[in-house]
């Protein structure tokens, strides 16, 4: 008797650790994607934040865009569960998705590459006031910061990591030359998730810095789509499937015919930027980002 009391006592705390809560509870930004996965998905191309239930604890993919995001996110863990976020993973270590770690660390742990802190420090020497500025945004904005402080990494891993948090495995892979110094694919083997970082955007044209490939990109991208995962949630973009992959794939192919036969007819990078067409993509946004993506298609070509 006093051995099923207890079973029962256990029961009922454990209960009242996770609770199931539908995602339209949560919030409009809240999508489930299975059984203790969730993902606040950005608006208009904001960066995602997964969410993730372990019986120990939570681990969180990214902290949102911005801060205010980043207490949207809090506010429904804790309708999620009682339990506190033991760890953060950072998919990359843009401010847009880093800004907000100080709503989550201290207690979490924050995992990221090898170049993450490096990155992250020099974009506040470049703009010591950008907090400042983004206090001046709205009166939303001054609340969310409330508390600010800068959390680099904590853990800084090379190529492959493992974290094993009770019953999930996250493996962590570093994607070379895609997005930023330090990008991370997240892979949940046994629940079929990947989150696929900023290497590939969707209906979106990413942008490509001088230090981004896209041999790089492909490369991941394969890597990635070779994993099979059956739900793939981007750095930026509504969540899919390997679909969002098979897009990028396309467009690269497409960008380095164009570009490629540019070349041949002895054009030069300005003349290439000025004449290029892709009416295909022209439902893309940030198009601002092209010609970024045509140096990086000319330097393929040329192979360098
Ligand atoms: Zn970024």
């Amino acid at each position: 008797m006093k051995a099923k009391a207890s079973f029962m006592l256990m029961a009922i705390v454990s209960l009242a650790v996770v609770r199931s809560v539908d995602a339209q509870d949560l919030g409009p930004q809240f999508q489930k994607v299975k059984e203790g996965i969730y993902v606040y998905v950005g608006k208009e191309f904001n960066s995602n934040c997964g969410v993730i239930l372990t019986q120990e604890g939570v681990v969180l993919i990214d902290s949102g865009h911005n801060p205010t995001d980043s207490r949207a996110i809090l506010n429904a863990i804790k309708k999620l569960t009682s339990m506190p976020v033991r760890f953060l993973i950072d998919t990359e270590p843009h401010p847009d998705h880093t800004t907000g770690h100080f709503v989550f660390s201290p207690p979490a742990i924050v995992i990221a590459h090898e170049g993450a802190s490096e990155s992250m420090r020099s974009r506040e020497r470049e703009s010591p006031d950008r907090i400042q500025k983004m206090m001046t945004v709205s009166p939303e904005m001054r609340a969310a910061l409330e508390g600010y402080r800068f959390i680099p990494p904590h853990i800084e891993y090379r190529q492959k990591m493992t974290l094993n948090v009770r019953e999930r495995t996250f493996e962590l892979m570093y994607l070379k030359g895609v997005h930023s110094e330090a990008d991370t694919a997240v892979w949940l083997a046994k629940e079929g998730v990947l989150f696929s970082a900023s290497a590939v955007v969707v209906n979106q044209y990413n942008i490509l810095r001088p230090f981004v490939t896209i041999p790089d990109i492909l490369a991941a991208a394969k890597m990635m789509k070779g994993l099979n995962p059956e739900v793939v949630i981007p750095g930026h973009g509504i969540p899919g499937t390997v679909k969002i992959f098979e897009d990028s794939e396309q467009y690269y192919a497409l960008l380095l015919d164009r570009v490629g036969k540019m070349v041949r007819e002895g054009k030069s990078l300005d003349q290439i930027k000025n004449e290029l067409k892709m009416p295909e993509y022209d439902g893309w946004a940030s198009k601002e980002r092209i010609p970024s993506n045509i140096e990086a298609a000319y330097k393929a070509v040329k192979g360098g």
